[in-house]
């Protein structure tokens, strides 16, 4: 692996971070704060959130199984996604490599900051399922490739990338390692977590947003080594995590066994709307999924979708996608929203 400082921007390397009030006054117990030009009134929220979050990360560290100063909080996943662009690619000069079908994101971000985005598409079998081989991947990477982009369980298609070839591309690969875990909660393979000691260039995302069920606070996980993690608070904006998005996520942590009751509710509700899709004449082939959503390949997906929308139920057609032409993507609901889109689609 090249060395951190190989890897980073020579100006974000060099940054001299923002001090906040906040940052310069720590640990004395203060009642009177006249630093930061609140207004004294309209408590709690006159005051700048701790930029840190360190609270948070408190609860989240031992549930997560890192330490505290291994994970960056932020505006949703896309925060992170942008931050490690922003971090480690020049623009105009490096690229990123990613599969396709993938989440969109990374594209987007790489476009906004203008770093080449490379994607390699995925090999299907006979079944049409979706394979990933870390050659075809690497053999994508030059010597400004800066980072790698991997969503497993891998959004649209729903199922994990094999454990193998993620492996060999962390064996393999000299620079940034990504691997998105959005939907970590709801697959059964080990999180990649638990080898960020192991891999010094890996970052592991995950989010509130899907299993948390908390996508409208709008706070999204990055994990790393503390080095990178440092990095990233340095670049991020001083109060990225407001203090109703904290409070909020303080109150899920107090009782982690809600979360951990939804994913099992929504993993058996998922094999219950799995069953129902393969009795409908239009569904073709139902994707291997280890998400909290299916990729479905029906005989028209367009029309199907028409049809759904004009009864008020919206999927995701992901026909015009590369690899998933009359595919829709249907995110698993209650029982009631799920024998709804049954009902609509018969
Ligand atoms: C939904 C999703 C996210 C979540 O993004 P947030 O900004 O945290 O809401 C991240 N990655 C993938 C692949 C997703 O599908």
């Amino acid at each position: 692996m090249k060395s951190l400082q190989e890897l980073v921007r020579p100006n974000i390397w060099n940054l001299k971070p923002y001090s906040s009030a906040r940052d310069e006054y720590k640990g004395v117990d203060a009642t009177v704060f006249l630093d930061a030009n609140e207004s004294p009134y309209n408590i709690p929220y006159n005051r700048y959130p701790d930029p840190l979050q360190a609270e948070v990360k408190r609860l989240l560290a031992p549930i997560k199984g890192v330490g505290e100063e291994q994970i960056f909080l932020g505006n949703g996943s896309d925060e992170a996604i942008d931050l490690i662009f922003r971090t480690f690619c020049e623009p105009g000069k490096d690229n990123v490599v990613s599969l396709a079908p993938t989440y969109g994101m990374y594209e987007v971000c790489a476009d906004v900051n203008d770093v080449a985005y490379r994607s390699v598409l995925l090999d299907t079998d006979r079944e049409g399922n979706f394979l990933f081989s870390a050659d075809a991947l690497l053999a994508a990477t030059d010597e400004r490739t800066k980072a790698i982009f991997l969503c497993s369980p891998n959004n649209p298609t729903g199922a994990c990338l094999p454990r193998e070839e993620l492996l060999k591309v962390l064996r393999r690969f000299d620079g940034m390692v990504v691997i998105d875990e959005a939907y970590a909660d709801f697959m059964e393979e080990p999180s990649f977590l638990t080898l960020l000691s192991e891999y010094p260039h890996l970052i592991v995302l995950q989010t509130f947003s899907k299993a948390w069920a908390s996508a409208g606070i709008r706070l999204g996980m990055a994990f790393a080594s503390t080095e990178i993690i440092g990095l990233f608070n340095k670049v991020k904006y001083p109060y990225n995590v407001n203090v109703l998005t904290q409070r909020a996520a303080l109150s899920l942590l107090a009782d982690y066994s809600r979360i951990t009751a939804w994913v099992s509710e929504t993993k058996a509700e998922r094999a219950r709307l799995i069953a129902l899709l393969e009795a409908h004449p239009e569904c073709m082939h139902i994707y291997p999924t280890d998400a909290n959503f299916v990729l479905v390949r029906m005989t028209d997906a367009p029309a199907m979708y028409n049809r759904l929308l004009a009864k008020g139920i919206i999927v995701r057609n992901r026909h015009r996608v590369q690899l998933c032409q009359n595919c829709l993507r249907i995110t698993v609901g209650t029982p009631e929203e799920d024998d709804a889109l049954l009902a609509a689609m018969r």
